[in-house]
């Protein structure tokens, strides 16, 4: 199975091919096509493995449809900002969505979030900052990223993860990825996601 098996729409595999992607990793064969599925999954992956494009790749995918509402429709979470910097330099380059970005600057994050992007990067304890000073509703968020989750559970951002679960809608998406499982993540993945799909390599 290569990228070409996996129903991708065209502007989106030309990205891949653009990035000089010729074969999906292990994690991408197996995530990415149950993601498209529309499924909530939890899948053990470690930085290296290719991880990013998995659930962005969907997500492109995703956000193609049009959508008459307003408001962000993907939330991808990161554990710090440098990795939230990294993942937004990869959804820039294939050049699909606006995105919003961590500067250090509050105002301009205010400003960024004020020109409605359709998608929202960003480490839980910011974003749920910026929640509560803008009324920010994530309402329209219809597919949410927990990346490197366990690292979020480490930098103690448990509370604020429970905040923003609370403020997604019922029926969104949830992926969900992390190096390791450890019991605080396992009881929030069984609380807060949909038959979750478990991928291992
Ligand atoms: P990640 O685990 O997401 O941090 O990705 C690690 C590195 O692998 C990054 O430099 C990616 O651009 C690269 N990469 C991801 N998927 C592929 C692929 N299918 N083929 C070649 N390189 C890849």
């Amino acid at each position: 199975g290569g990228f070409q098996s996996m129903g991708l729409s065209y502007p989106v595999f030309k990205g891949i091919m653009k990035k000089g992607y010729k074969v999906p990793t292990p994690i991408q064969r197996k995530t990415i096509p149950v993601i498209l599925d529309g499924k909530d999954v939890v899948a053990m992956a470690r930085t290296g493995s290719g991880k990013t494009a998995c659930f962005l790749i969907p997500m492109f995918e995703k956000l193609k449809a049009h959508s008459a509402q307003t408001g962000a429709r993907a939330l991808i979470l990161s554990p710090t900002r440098e990795l939230a910097l990294q993942t937004m330099k990869f959804t820039k380059e294939p050049n699909t969505g606006a995105s919003f970005s961590l500067s250090d600057r509050m105002e301009d994050q205010f400003a960024a979030l004020h020109e409605n992007p359709d998608i929202i990067i960003a480490t839980p304890g910011r974003l749920m900052h910026v929640a509560v000073e803008m009324n920010l509703k994530l309402q329209s968020v219809q597919y949410a990223v927990f990346d490197e989750a366990d690292r979020l559970f480490e930098m103690g951002f448990a509370e604020q993860l429970q905040e923003i679960m609370g403020r997604l809608p019922e029926d969104h998406q949830t992926v969900l990825f992390s190096a390791t499982l450890p019991k605080l993540l396992v009881e929030f993945a069984r609380a807060g996601l949909t038959e979750p799909v478990l991928i291992r390599l």
